[in-house]
């Protein structure tokens, strides 16, 4: 089907391109991003400036009692970029490399995404330096209330609104939901998005990742004629976002060959059943034994899966996979950005090159935060949602952000990560510039 394949074998780079010669960090990557946006528009050079910088970095530290009776210390971030627009919004993560510097990257990148979808919210981003995996139930529920403590005086439903991100889930934030709520004296559930349905949580919140990724890569598909039947897939990373997106796509129709979790990938050219495999957060090992059990898939490694000869790629695992050493490998067509930041400004600049297209994160991925605000007008009003409701509004929603960088793409002849960038600065400048900078 690469009808309109764009690729071109690998090329010299001019001494001028950035390089990854240094691991980039997220706030370097984003500050980047901002830079070469911003230069292709007409925005004042000191709202610019405002950007570059978080308003605010809460760092705090987090006393966890273990379960043997010993205290850990941990430390805990909350980056809150810009709120021109409403909210400070954004995950927590709960990872070993969360850095001060990547919660600041990973909040700008929110501001942009909350404004490409036209939601009225900031960006923010949090997390504490740990790994999930080495604490029991118990100590997670400490941790996370210990630390609702510590920042529970710059976050709230009109202030800053954290929700799910790499480690956390919906038990972390009825965690902390509730620690908030037993200091305020009243139930509030929208200090926090992305909570269990049973007490104010959205349907189909958990899902809402994965769905925007996949219909963002169909509409994709459309734009480049690529029928959805004659399109094969892989995806790196089979967590939630992965692994919904895979769903959906193998139901529209698409051949997903390829899916990997931390251990390995699996290919079969000729589709894998997905609908069998339970995401990372269902069963860990999940896609070890679909393999085992099989027998007749070849196991790959994530750097094999990133390199296969597919239509299209969707990083949905961590940031910084697709990097100045391996862009030049990617055969894919289309590369669709589950994850945040999985291409660092290097690479990007080689996949322009080569014509690879590259739908961006902020709007890709775009669908969590969008259910969050769902949530939140729920949780307002007190009243829930259908399934068909919110599948249908996200659906809408996420067709209005797409036709709106479809359109920014086409008309100032941009790369889609442009493209986004300016419907998003556009609008953030637009506010920055109606409501002025006081005192
Ligand atoms: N952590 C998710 C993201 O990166 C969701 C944020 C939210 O719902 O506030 O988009």
């Amino acid at each position: 089907m690469a009808s309109n394949q764009r690729s071109s074998p690998s090329v010299e780079r001019p001494p001028s391109t950035p390089s990854d010669a240094e691991p980039e960090s997220g706030l370097e990557t984003a500050r980047r991003q901002l830079a070469r946006a911003a230069s292709q528009l007409e925005i004042d050079d000191n709202v610019v400036e405002r950007l570059r910088h978080p308003a605010k970095v809460h760092e705090v530290t987090i006393p966890l009692e273990r379960d043997d009776g010993s205290v850990e210390v941990f430390t805990g971030y909350r980056a809150q970029h810009d709120s021109v627009r409403g909210p400070y919004k954004g995950g927590l993560r709960y990872h070993p490399d969360v850095t001060r510097d990547e919660c600041v990257g990973l909040a700008m990148w929110m501001t942009w995404k909350c404004a490409v979808m036209d939601l009225p919210f900031g960006g923010a981003k949090g997390g504490v330096v740990v790994d999930p995996k080495s604490l029991t139930d118990d100590e997670t529920e400490r941790l996370t209330r210990r630390f609702t403590q510590e920042i529970r005086e710059v976050i709230g439903p009109t202030i800053d609104i954290p929700a799910p991100d790499m480690g956390t889930d919906p038990q972390v934030m009825a965690w902390l939901m509730d620690a908030y709520s037993m200091q305020e004296g009243e139930t509030i559930p929208g200090v926090v998005t992305g909570k269990p349905p049973v007490i104010g949580g959205s349907r189909g919140r958990e899902q809402a990742p994965g769905r925007s990724v996949a219909i963002v890569t169909r509409e994709s598909c459309d734009y480049y004629d690529y029928p959805l039947s004659e399109t094969t897939v892989a995806i790196q990373g089979f967590g939630s976002v992965g692994a919904n997106a895979a769903r959906l796509l193998e139901e529209w129709g698409a051949t997903v060959v390829a899916v990997s979790d931390v251990n390995g990938a699996i290919y079969d050219p000729d589709g894998l059943d997905v609908a069998a495999i339970p995401s990372h957060d269902e069963e860990p090992e999940a896609v070890t034994r679909y393999a085992e059990e099989t027998g007749d898939v070849t196991r790959l490694s994530n750097d094999e899966l990133l390199a296969l000869d597919v239509d299209v790629l969707i990083p949905a695992a961590v940031g910084n996979v697709l990097t100045e050493d391996n862009a030049d490998d990617v055969r894919a067509d289309l590369v669709v950005e589950g994850a945040n930041g999985p291409t660092t400004f290097a690479a990007d600049a080689i996949l322009e090159e080569r014509g690879v297209a590259v739908i961006p994160d902020i709007l890709a991925n775009a669908g969590g935060v969008t259910v969050s605000y769902f949530e939140w007008l729920q949780d307002i009003n007190r009243r829930q949602w259908t399934l068909e409701r919110v599948n249908e509004e996200l659906e809408a929603e996420m067709l209005a952000a797409w036709n709106g960088v479809r359109d920014a793409v086409e008309t100032r002849d941009v790369t889609w990560r442009d493209g986004a960038y300016v419907v998003a600065l556009e609008r953030i400048a637009a506010a920055h510039d109606a409501r002025g900078l006081w005192p």
